[in-house]
């Protein structure tokens, strides 16, 4: 459904040219061949890195390129192996060539996978003396490494969701905390469907986030417009339910409990999800209201049946958004962990 996309070109090396060359020596005026082979290209690897969620380090590097491999010199010296190139990339992620709509691979190992194999590097002169010929003139050219302009596609497997009723202010938070971190005037949200945002913390920590609207009563008998986005969210490792404390319509726990029992009704896998509760739009509260105070007795409503972490925050003013995102990363991070892997 969310499709993270990105074009870039690999080169695998090309091996090394043969060498032609015969000895000279004083005692040796007339020695035989000693022209090294070349050494190999380089080959271009594919590795998954469960740390990685996004395509999003491939904005800026189009080109992926392994070593070439030297040319063999005198006195039968191999020229040198191209090094190889590793590109690390989100399990998942999809290697397809553009000339052919072919996929080249699938990455979901942490072994490396090769894609671009090197090209061999030529035998040197040396290789080719026989009983006829004692001194061979001829010697291979490297063959060329395998090139491929690709493109990489990634299913975004949400981390989170957010849900709560419409205007408890999902879409806001989103926009926030996307529009918060230091990549996203860069990040191709062209690719991904506009539910969808990549909060990154720091570049080592980001959090695919995915707004889940249209969540309302009877969702989960396929009612609501909801349904669909229920499916994505059970594949999320956690759930951000985010709360109006102070609701124009109900109250701020009925409406939390509503959405719970329908959670609960389209999967109790997906009820039982770790869950972070957010309480919103803290600046619209009352001067005599205490924001923390209220986060408290929020909680402490919700027990003993439930319990969960309850935070407030203020979209608007960004009041309480670093300890939710602290508070969201060690969420992902040990859901991520129970389930038995990343992007599980
Ligand atoms: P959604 O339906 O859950 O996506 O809710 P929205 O994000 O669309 O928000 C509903 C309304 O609440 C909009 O008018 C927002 O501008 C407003 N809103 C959301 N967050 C805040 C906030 O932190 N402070 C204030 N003052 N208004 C907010
Ligand atoms: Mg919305």
């Amino acid at each position: 459904m969310f499709i993270d996309k990105a074009s870039i070109q690999i080169r695998a090396g090309n091996g090394g040219d043969g060498c032609v060359s015969f000895k000279r020596s004083r005692m040796m005026p007339k020695g035989g061949p000693d022209g090294g082979d070349g050494g190999d290209g380089g080959s271009v690897y594919f590795e998954a890195d469960l740390g990685l969620n996004t395509l999003v380090d491939f904005r800026g590097t189009h080109h992926w390129k392994a070593e070439h491999g030297e040319q063999g010199t005198a006195n039968n010296k191999h020229g040198k192996n191209g090094k190889h190139k590793i590109i690390r990339v989100p399990p998942g992620t999809l290697v397809i060539d553009e000339a052919t709509g072919n996929t080249l691979a699938d990455i979901s190992d942490t072994e490396p996978l090769e894609v671009a194999r090197g090209g061999r590097g030529g035998m040197g002169n040396d290789r080719f003396k026989n009983s006829i010929n004692q001194a061979p003139r001829k010697a291979e050219p490297g063959e060329p490494g395998e090139r491929f302009d690709v493109r990489l596609e990634l299913k975004l497997i949400a981390d989170a969701g957010f849900v709560g009723l419409p205007n408890a202010g999902k879409s806001t938070l989103l926009g926030a905390l996307t529009r918060a971190s230091a990549r996203a005037g860069s990040y191709p949200f062209t690719t991904l469907t506009p539910q969808l945002g990549v909060l990154e913390i720091d570049p080592r920590r980001r959090v695919v986030l995915a707004d889940l609207p249209g969540l309302i009563e009877g969702a989960a008998d396929g009612a609501g417009l909801g349904h669909q986005f229920l499916q994505h969210v059970e594949r999320t490792r956690a759930i951000v339910h985010l709360v109006d404390p102070k609701p124009a319509e109900g109250a701020a726990v009925e409406n939390y409990l509503t959405i719970r029992a329908e959670l609960a009704s389209y999967s109790e896998e997906l009820a039982s999800k770790p869950e972070l509760i957010v309480l919103t739009k803290a600046d619209l509260l009352e001067a005599e209201d205490d924001a923390q105070a209220l986060a408290h007795e929020f909680r402490r409503a919700l027990r003993p049946q439930i319990d969960a972490d309850v935070l407030i925050i203020s979209a608007a003013t960004n009041d309480g958004l670093d300890e939710f995102k602290e508070r969201l990363w060690t969420l992902v991070h040990s859901a991520g962990l129970k389930a038995g892997g990343w992007n599980a």
